[in-house]
């Protein structure tokens, strides 16, 4: 058992490795760089010590600082997690050297999966079923066209070195190779310092299918069964899914017995994905093996109920395996959905910010958010704009799909531009939910995915109306609190209020479009003139941003979150973000100060302190008025001059009744 792990990562994977940590007992070290002084990764480690700067060339990915704090602190172990230097064979060996165990598998297994010409030499050799293609030494244009040839276009050219999707090109046509060759060159040179590339046949409507594996110190091997992550864009995963729909039980052994071999024929020890792509026919084929904890592990966890990091770190003990191969089981789906701070209309750039708002769905024995950003945190432009990753579980496909649907719904983050909405929009796609996606599947329904803006619904727009009324209400309310005359009318906004026609006109931005909400006060609710009608409208809302509206008695759930003059707004299915335009809150002072008072409800005249022409200092008693069995005494929120008084002591006034009104002085 290891007694102190430093955990040489940040974000989400830093706070879930923490995690497991704690629940083993395991003392936990986080480092940071100077970016990330207060993130919460620092703050779910038992320790945290500074690394560095904001780039991860000086912080995450200097060597020399996080061995140093390694040994300071006493660290036995270091888990790399994902990305950074998971996947650096110099940096294992350098653990290894300074007396560290480094939590993954001998650099040798690193350095021979790391590129991937050589991994399918290695594979080829342990039988394990390779796509047609090219991974030699012979590098020139004119051999690897020739190829390209043979084998058949479209090809795909790979950078050797490569990772997330970079140097990468798909060619169609002869006449399009050279182009392609020198620009994937160019990408990879820049992002790994390697131009080796293969080739491969590119596989028409392929499947990505992956088998989790599992090493020990003692020569055992397993597999946790695959997960399919053919949910794709620009050949990066966006949704993973366990197990993978429609896998029969001899294919899923078939492959479990490849990946177990692949991991055989290089010594592994550890938490390993070997990745496969498989075709139409279900025939599947080697791709890539990452040897290191993969990012959409949690789908893996749900399904076998193991925590994979706890087999880690057990692992890196010398502990043999928890359990034998026959002994592994899987029950139910799970679904992950990454959660980006990106524009997916704009080719999904990422997006930088603060996260000035965050709603995230109640975690559960279904549901479970590994995140590392906490509301206020900044996406900064230093690391990968990850922001959580969203995992659920339910009995079966159907079942989960709709917990995930459900469970973005109730994502809302305000401050920043995310892909929630696609996430939602491929989670309720029919090709999806029928199952058996292909990694074209985004491409192929660009125009369901990527819909032409519609116009906001009366529903939306009705949610988006009632919370700044509301919110108005409530800071109506804390300045009651605040104030010597709690019952002051000043306070009410609900048709006590001092201006002189009970209704404000609200304004929002959709995009260009101005959409206006004329609300007119009522006794017990709002009446709401939308563009298709009129609704009574009332609710609730709460700290967290949940709004309970009642529009015409029927209920609905929304949750409206408020960012400077942003306020993103979900009901249901329907999300969108709107610009207050012109902040209600804004407008009233002004038009307290120059108002004139109406009463809300039928009631009694007890006393009427001032008259005509009077001047009046700001908090000075005006009125005092009985209704709901309440004195009221109505007090001037500004110094002015009384202008008219409309009742006398005795007056019964109705609902709306102008009783008096004041003019403002400067
Ligand atoms: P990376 O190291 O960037 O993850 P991979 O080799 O794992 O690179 O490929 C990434 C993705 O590209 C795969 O998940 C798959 O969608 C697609 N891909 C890879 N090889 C092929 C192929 N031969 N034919 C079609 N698509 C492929
Ligand atoms: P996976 O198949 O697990 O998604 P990738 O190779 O695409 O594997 O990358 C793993 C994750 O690590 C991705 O989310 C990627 O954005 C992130 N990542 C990769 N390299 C780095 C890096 N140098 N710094 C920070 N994050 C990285
Ligand atoms: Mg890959």
């Amino acid at each position: 058992m290891l007694g102190t792990v430093l955990i040489a990562n940040r974000g989400e994977i830093a706070c879930r490795i923490a995690r497991t940590c704690r629940a083993m007992g395991v003392r936990s070290v986080a480092v940071y760089s100077e970016a990330d002084a207060d993130a919460a990764h620092v703050h779910a480690c038992d320790q945290a010590w500074p690394i560095g700067a904001a780039p991860a060339r000086e912080s995450y990915l200097n060597t020399e600082r996080i061995l140093d704090v390694a040994r300071r602190s006493g660290a036995e172990a270091i888990h790399p997690g994902y990305g950074f230097l998971s996947e650096n064979a110099d940096f294992a060996e350098a653990c290894e050297q300074a007396g560290i165990r480094f939590i993954g598998p001998p650099a040798a297994a690193i350095r021979a999966m790391g590129s991937k010409s050589a991994a399918k030499t290695i594979m080829a050799e342990a039988g394990v079923p390779l796509v047609p293609g090219y991974h030699g030494e012979d590098q020139s244009l004119e051999h690897l066209a020739g190829v390209a040839e043979e084998i058949g276009y479209p090809v795909l050219i790979k950078a050797s070195a490569g990772g997330g999707g970079k140097g990468m090109r798909r060619v169609d046509a002869p006449q399009d190779f050279e182009e392609a060759l020198r620009s994937a060159r160019r990408e990879s040179q820049a992002s790994f310092g390697d131009d080796t590339m293969l080739l491969e046949k590119y596989l028409l409507q392929p499947r990505h299918v992956e088998m989790q594996v599992f090493a020990d110190r003692h020569g055992n091997v397993v597999h946790l069964f695959e997960r399919d992550c053919s949910v794709q864009r620009r050949h990066q995963k966006v949704i993973e899914e366990a197990p993978a729909p429609g896998l029969g039980e001899a294919q899923r052994q078939a492959m479990g017995e490849a990946a177990v071999a692949a991991a055989r024929a290089i010594g592994y020890v550890g938490a390993g994905t070997v990745e496969f792509i498989m075709d139409a026919q279900g025939e599947f084929f080697f791709m890539e093996m990452n040897t290191r904890l993969q990012v959409e592990h949690p789908v893996t966890e749900m399904i076998t109920g193991e925590d994979l990091v706890a087999w880690q770190l057990d692992i890196a003990a010398g502990t043999p395996l928890p359990r034998s191969q026959e002994a592994l089981t899987f029950t139910g789906h799970a679904f992950e959905a990454r959660i980006y701070a990106e524009d997916p209309d704009r080719d999904f750039l990422p997006a930088i910010g603060t996260v000035s708002r965050l709603r995230m769905p109640a975690e559960s024995r279904h549901v479970r958010i590994d995140t590392g950003i906490r509301e206020g945190d900044t996406i900064s432009m230093h690391y990968d704009p990850m922001i959580a990753k969203l995992v659920v579980w339910d009995r079966d496909r159907a079942a989960a799909l709709q917990r995930l649907r459900r469970a973005l719904q109730a994502w809302t983050v305000a401050g920043t531009t995310t892909n929630t909405r696609f996430l939602e929009r491929i989670a309720a796609h029919p090709a999806f939910m029928a199952g058996g996606v292909d990694t074209s599947f985004i491409d192929s329904h660009r125009e369901a995915l990527f819909p032409a803006p519609t116009p906001v619904s009366d529903r939306l727009l009705a949610a988006a109306a009632l919370f700044e009324l509301l919110s108005v209400d409530q800071d109506a309310a804390a300045r009651a609190q605040g104030s010597a005359d709690p019952w002051s009318p000043w306070h009410s906004t609900d048709g006590w209020q001092p201006n002189s026609d009970n209704h404000h006109v609200l304004h929002f931005l959709d995009g260009e479009q101005d959409l206006t909400v004329v609300a007119h006060y009522r006794k017990d609710c709002f009446l709401l003139e939308l563009p298709g009608g009129t609704v009574r409208a009332n609710g609730t809302l709460y700290a967290d941003g949940r709004l309970r509206g009642v529009l015409d008695g029927v209920h609905m759930d929304a949750l409206a979150l408020q960012a400077g003059d942003r306020l993103s707004v979900s009901v249901g299915d329907d999300a969108r973000e709107l610009v207050i335009h012109d902040p209600l809150t804004v407008g009233m002072a002004d038009e307290i100060r120059e108002g004139s008072l109406t009463a809300p409800m039928p009631g009694t005249v007890l006393a009427v302190l001032v008259a005509e022409g009077d001047h009046v200092d700001e908090g000075a008693p005006l009125m005092v008025l009985e209704a709901m069995k309440m004195e009221h005494t109505i007090r001037a929120f500004a110094p002015g001059r009384v202008e008219n008084v409309n009742y006398r002591t005795g007056d019964q006034v109705s609902e709306g009744s102008v009783l008096l009104a004041i003019a403002a002085e400067d």
